[in-house]
């Protein structure tokens, strides 16, 4: 009788840093097909929606933001808040890992642009210093169309 042991590969499943989204990398062609022509001039061009048009400007309802091209989940909507600026404003993003960002020197002046962590999506801008009865003070200024929200069961 010999002693054989049995050396069972141990499963190692990926991990992925707390927060951080798997990136995500598609063809201009691949989004041109996947997105609206809105979506796609705002999420691939940096467009902006005109304020007070976005569908979830005035939205309330309980539920996760994700990124309308990949999906990923950016936003809370305990984050949200009424900036009266004409788009969705949050004051948070879901986790600081979901964004990121770039600054942004068109239009003669400085200012920050949100981007999705995973597909480098445009979402909007973030301001801070407003004066908002905010946790933080800060306002992401955030496309509707850049957004889908999922609403919570239950
Ligand atoms: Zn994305």
């Amino acid at each position: 009788m010999s002693a054989s042991t049995s050396s069972t590969t141990p499963s190692t499943p990926e991990q992925t840093p707390a927060g951080a989204p798997e990136p995500v990398r598609r063809s201009d062609a691949e989004w041109r097909a996947q997105l609206s022509p809105e979506e796609y001039s705002v999420l691939r061009l940096g467009g902006t929606e005109r304020p007070y048009t976005g569908e979830y400007t005035d939205e309330k309802s309980v539920g996760v933001y994700s990124c309308r091209a990949c999906g990923t989940e950016l936003f809370r909507s305990e984050t949200k808040f009424e900036s009266h600026c004409g788009w969705p404003s949050f004051y948070a993003p879901l986790a600081e890992e979901r964004v990121r960002y770039i600054s942004d020197r068109s239009m003669g002046m400085t200012r920050t642009e949100v981007r999705c962590g995973a597909c480098d999506g445009h979402l909007g801008h973030v301001f801070e210093g407003e004066g908002f009865d905010t946790p933080t003070d800060q306002r992401y200024c955030i496309n509707s169309v850049s957004l889908r929200l999922q609403p919570e069961r239950g």
